[in-house]
C-alpha cells in the first residue's frame, strides 16, 4: 500500500533554530546580541499563548526580547509612539506587533509606521513590495541583494518545501486563499522559485478543478478539513496552513475515525486541532504536513531567522 512522506515541521523547525542560534553565536563576540521587541495589546488568549512561546523560543536562542503589553484601550497614535521609541532604539532589530489589534486601533497605520529593517514579519508595504518587484523566495536577500525579510508563515512553506527537497520549478503550484499573511505572499514566493499558480478565494468557481490539477497544494483558509480526497491529485504534496479548533466530540469522530491517539488526547483535553485538508486526503498524497507539526511549527523559527537577518543587516553584515 501507498504510504505519504509526513514533512515533520518539528524537526524542521528544529533545524533552522538551531542555524539561527549559531549565527547569535557568531555575532556574541563583536558585542553583538540581536534583540525582538513584541508588541501584546490587551488580553487575547490566543495572542497571549504566540507571544509567550515566541519570547521563550527568543530565550532559547540567545536573542534578547521584550514584551510591550498596552491595555485593550490605547489608542492608535499612543501605539505610535510605542513605534516610533522602538525604531529609534539600538539595541532592537525586530518589531512585531501581535495581530489581531482592537477594533478601534488603525493596524495598517501601524505596520506602515515599523521601520522596514525592522519589520521581522514582513508586514510593511516595503517588504511586501520586494518580494513581488524584487522576486525574492523566502530567503534573507532579494535579488538586488537588498535585505528581504518574508512574511514568516509562507517563508517556512518554502523552507519546508526546500529542505524536503520537493521540486518547485516547472510545477503546478495551487494555493487556497490571498490573505496578505498568508495566501498572496505564498502565491509570490512560488512563482519566484518558478512554479505555475493558481490562487483561489471565496469566489473561485469549480475550486476543485484546480486543486486537482495541483502537484503542490497550499491550503489557507481556515476551515477543517475543507479539502476532501476527491480535490486531490494523488501524489501531490500537501501542505496544510489551516489551524482550526474543533470541540465537538462527533467532528472529531468524523476527521479521525481511526486515530486512536488523537481520541485520546481529545479526551484529556476537550479540543483537538484540525487544519484545512481532511486527513483522508493526506493519504492520497506523496507527502503532506500535518496538523499539529507542520507548518505552523516554521513560523517562529522563520521570526526567529528574521531577527538575526534584521540585526547582521542593520549592521551592513551579510
Ligand atoms: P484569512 O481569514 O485572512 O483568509 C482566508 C482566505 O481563505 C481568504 O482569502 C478567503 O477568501 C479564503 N476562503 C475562506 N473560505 C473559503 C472557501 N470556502 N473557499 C475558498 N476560499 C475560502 O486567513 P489567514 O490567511 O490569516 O489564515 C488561514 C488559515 O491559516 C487559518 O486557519 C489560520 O489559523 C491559519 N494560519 C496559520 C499560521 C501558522 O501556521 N503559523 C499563521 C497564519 C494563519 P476571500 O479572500 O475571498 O474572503
Amino acid at each position: 500500500t501507498h504510504s505519504p512522506r509526513i514533512l515533520d515541521g518539528i524537526a524542521i523547525a528544529a533545524g533552522i533554530k538551531a542555524e539561527v542560534a549559531e549565527q547569535v553565536r557568531a555575532l556574541a563576540p563583536e558585542g553583538i546580541t540581536p534583540g525582538l521587541a513584541v508588541i501584546l495589546v490587551g488580553e487575547v488568549p490566543a495572542s497571549q499563548i504566540y507571544v509567550r512561546s515566541k519570547v521563550k523560543t527568543c530565550g532559547e536562542l540567545g536573542i534578547y526580547s521584550e514584551m510591550l503589553t498596552p491595555p485593550e484601550t490605547i489608542t492608535t497614535e499612543e501605539l505610535l509612539d510605542l513605534i516610533a521609541g522602538l525604531n529609534a532604539r539600538q539595541d532592537i532589530d525586530g518589531i512585531l506587533i501581535q495581530l489581531p489589534l482592537p477594533a478601534h486601533v488603525d493596524t495598517r497605520r501601524l505596520l506602515e509606521a515599523v521601520d522596514p529593517a525592522k519589520d521581522v514579519d514582513g508586514f510593511h508595504p516595503i517588504n511586501a513590495g520586494r518580494l513581488l518587484a524584487e522576486g525574492y523566495s523566502g530567503s534573507a536577500t532579494s535579488k538586488s541583494g537588498k535585505l528581504a525579510l518574508a512574511p514568516c508563515t509562507p517563508a517556512g512553506i518554502m523552507e519546508i518545501l526546500r529542505r524536503s527537497e520537493i521540486p518547485i520549478a516547472g510545477k503546478s503550484a495551487v494555493v487556497l486563499g490571498r490573505s496578505d499573511i498568508v495566501g498572496k505572499p505564498a502565491a509570490s514566493m512560488l512563482i519566484n522559485a518558478s512554479a505555475t499558480v493558481t490562487v483561489c478565494h471565496s469566489h473561485t468557481a469549480d475550486l476543485a478543478r484546480h486543486t486537482r490539477e495541483a502537484d503542490i497544494l497550499v491550503a489557507a483558509i481556515g476551515r477543517p478539513g475543507f479539502v476532501t480526497p476527491e480535490m486531490i491529485k494523488p501524489g501531490a504534496t500537501l501542505i496544510d496552513v489551516g489551524i482550526n479548533r474543533v470541540t465537538d466530540a462527533s467532528e472529531v469522530a468524523r476527521f479521525f475515525p481511526n486515530d486512536e491517539a488523537r481520541a485520546a488526547l481529545f479526551a484529556k483535553r476537550g479540543s483537538t486541532v484540525v487544519g484545512d485538508i481532511h486527513p483522508a486526503a493526506f493519504a492520497l498524497s506523496g507527502a503532506y504536513t500535518p496538523v499539529p507539526g507542520g507548518v505552523g511549527a516554521l513560523t517562529i523559527a522563520m521570526l526567529m531567522q528574521n531577527t538575526v537577518t534584521a540585526a547582521k543587516a542593520r549592521r551592513g553584515k551579510k
